[in-house]
C-alpha cells in the first residue's frame, strides 16, 4: 500500500474515520491495541447461556443521524430498531409506582410535551413548569451557550424551577443517562443540546433507536468487512507507542520497535491515551485535562419471566434501567435475560459482584415481586471503568478540533469538538470529521 493513512485506534471513531477515508477510494492501516476491534462497544457470545452479551448497553435515538448514514455505508441499518414515536416505560423502586412516556401522533415538538403532560409522576405544578422550560429551549441568544457551559445541569433546573420531584423523575434519569454523571457535576450545555435536538427537530428525533444485535454485529464487524473490500488493513493486538513528528510534520507511527511511516495520522484514541503518544508540543492540552466516568452493567439470567415490558427506567433505585435482552437481541431457552445499568457508577465500582448482583436484585424486586421468586442461573457483572468523559461545566471549551497544529496529524474520538456528549454518534460524526479534513489536506 502507497503511503496509507494511519488511523490509530478502532473504537467506532476509529472506524467511521476508515469507512469514510476508504468510501473516499483511499487507503488506510487502522491500528489498535486490543485483540478485538470496537473500543467502548463489542460484544461478545456468554460460554454459559449462548446468548450475546454488550460490554453495556447502547441506547441510540432517533437524532443520531450521522449514526445512521454509518450503518447505511456498512449495511447493517437493519439491525437497529427506530421506535415509530418515544416511548419510555418508568417504575419507582420507593413506591412501586408505574409511568408512562408516550408521545402521541402530533407534531414535533408538542408530540412530547403531550407525553410528559401524561406522565402521572409529575404533579400538576411540575407540568405547568413545563412551559419556562420549553420557552428556554427555543429561546437561543448568541451569550447563552456560555453561561450554559459554566452552569451545572442541576443549577440549570434549579433556575427553571423545576421541582425536586421532577428532576428526580424525569430530568436526572435523562441527564444521567446522555451525560453519565450526576447533574450537580456536569454541565447545563451538553444536556440542553440534547433536549433541544431531541425536542425540537424532527418527530423521529425523540424516539429510542435500540440495537437488535450485538454491538460488535451492527457497529463493528460490518465496518471492518466493508473496509478490507476496499482494500484497508486492519491490525488488532497491537499498541502504537507514539507518533513520529519529523520538521513539525507527521511522519508515521512507532509500534513497538518498529517505524511505520505514514504523512498522514489520525489519532482515534481516548483523551487519556493522546498525551503519551505525542510530543509535547503537539499534544492538545485539553486531553489531559479531562475525567471519566464508570457505567456497570449486571447481567443476570432468571428462570422464569419477571418482566414484561422490552425495557423499563427504574426511579429512586441503584439500577437506572433494566433491559429484556431476549427481547431486544434474542436469547436462547426459556426464562429472562436482563442487562440492568448503572451510570454515573463511581459510588459502585468498588462493590464485589456478589453485592451488585445484589443490589439489582433488590431494586428489580421492588417493582416487579415476580423476581422474589423465581432463581438466578446465572449472573456476569461488566464494569466499564473509563466509559465516557466527564463533560464538567467549561469543559465544552476544551474540546480539540479534528485538525491539529502538526500538518498531517488529526484527531478523532468522542471527547473531540463534535456538540455531543460522549456517544456513538459524537464518535462516528469525529471519525467523519477527521476524514474530511484528511482529504482536504491531501
Ligand atoms: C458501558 C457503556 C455504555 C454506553 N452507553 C451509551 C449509549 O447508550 N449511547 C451512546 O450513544 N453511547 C454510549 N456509550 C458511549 C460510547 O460507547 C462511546 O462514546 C464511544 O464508543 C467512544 O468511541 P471512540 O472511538 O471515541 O473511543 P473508544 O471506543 O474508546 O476507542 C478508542 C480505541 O483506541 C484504542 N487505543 C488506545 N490507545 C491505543 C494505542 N496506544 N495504540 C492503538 N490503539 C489504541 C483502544 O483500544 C480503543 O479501541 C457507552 C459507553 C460505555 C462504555
Amino acid at each position: 500500500m502507497k503511503d496509507p493513512i494511519i488511523i490509530v485506534g478502532g473504537g467506532v471513531a476509529g472506524l467511521s474515520a476508515a469507512v469514510h477515508l476508504s468510501a473516499a477510494g483511499h487507503a488506510v492501516h487502522l491500528i489498535d491495541r486490543r485483540q478485538h476491534l470496537g473500543g467502548r462497544t463489542y460484544s461478545w457470545r456468554d460460554e454459559v447461556t449462548g446468548d450475546i452479551v454488550d460490554n453495556g448497553q447502547h441506547l441510540l435515538m432517533g437524532c443520531y443521524a450521522e449514526t445512521m448514514r454509518y450503518l447505511d455505508l456498512i449495511g447493517s441499518r437493519h439491525l437497529a430498531k427506530l421506535q415509530p414515536s418515544l416511548h419510555i416505560d418508568f417504575a419507582d423502586v420507593a413506591t412501586g409506582q408505574r409511568a408512562s412516556l408516550h408521545a402521541g401522533w402530533l407534531p414535533a415538538p408538542l408530540h412530547v410535551f403531550a407525553g410528559l403532560l401524561g406522565l402521572n409522576t409529575l404533579s400538576f405544578a411540575d407540568k405547568l413548569r413545563l412551559i419556562p422550560l420549553g420557552v428556554e429551549l427555543l429561546w437561543s441568544a448568541p451569550w447563552k451557550e456560555y453561561a450554559l457551559q459554566h452552569m451545572s445541569v442541576e443549577y440549570w433546573l434549579q433556575e427553571l424551577r423545576q421541582s425536586e420531584t421532577a428532576r428526580r423523575h424525569l430530568w436526572d434519569v435523562i441527564a444521567i443517562g446522555s451525560l453519565n454523571d450526576h447533574p450537580s457535576r456536569v454541565s447545563a450545555l451538553p444536556f440542553f443540546r440534547v433536549l433541544r435536538t431531541a425536542f425540537f427537530g424532527k418527530r423521529s428525533n425523540a424516539s429510542l433507536l435500540i440495537p437488535t444485535a450485538g454491538l460488535s454485529e451492527i457497529l463493528v464487524h460490518p465496518a471492518r468487512k466493508f473496509v478490507e473490500s476496499q482494500g484497508g488493513t486492519l491490525t488488532t493486538g497491537s499498541a502504537v507507542s507514539g507518533v513520529i513528528v519529523k520538521d513539525g510534520r507527521a511522519a508515521g507511527v512507532m509500534v513497538g520497535n518498529r517505524a511505520v511511516s505514514a504523512s498522514r495520522v489520525i489519532l482515534a484514541v481516548p483523551h487519556y491515551a493522546v498525551t503519551s503518544l505525542l510530543p509535547r508540543a503537539s499534544a492538545p492540552l485539553a486531553a489531559s485535562s479531562f475525567s471519566s466516568s464508570p457505567i456497570i452493567t449486571v447481567n443476570l439470567w432468571f428462570d422464569r419471566r419477571v418482566m414484561e415490558q422490552e425495557f423499563v427506567a427504574l426511579l429512586n433505585g441503584r439500577i437506572q434501567w433494566a433491559f429484556d435482552r431476549g427481547r431486544i437481541v434474542g436469547h436462547s431457552g426459556d426464562g429472562q435475560y436482563l442487562a440492568c445499568v448503572i451510570s454515573g457508577a463511581a459510588d459502585h465500582v468498588d462493590e464485589e459482584k456478589e453485592a451488585l448482583v445484589r443490589m439489582a436484585v433488590d431494586d428489580l424486586a421492588a417493582v416487579f415481586p415476580a423476581v422474589r421468586s423465581v432463581s438466578i442461573r446465572h449472573s456476569l457483572v461488566v464494569k466499564e471503568m473509563k466509559a465516557t468523559f466527564t463533560p464538567v461545566p467549561g469543559s465544552e471549551s476544551w474540546r480539540p478540533e479534528a485538525k491539529t497544529e502538526t500538518p498531517g496529524l488529526f484527531l478523532a474520538g468522542d471527547w473531540t469538538n463534535t456538540g455531543f456528549p460522549a456517544t456513538i454518534e459524537g464518535a462516528v460524526l469525529s471519525g467523519r470529521k477527521a476524514a474530511e479534513e484528511v482529504l482536504k489536506a491531501s
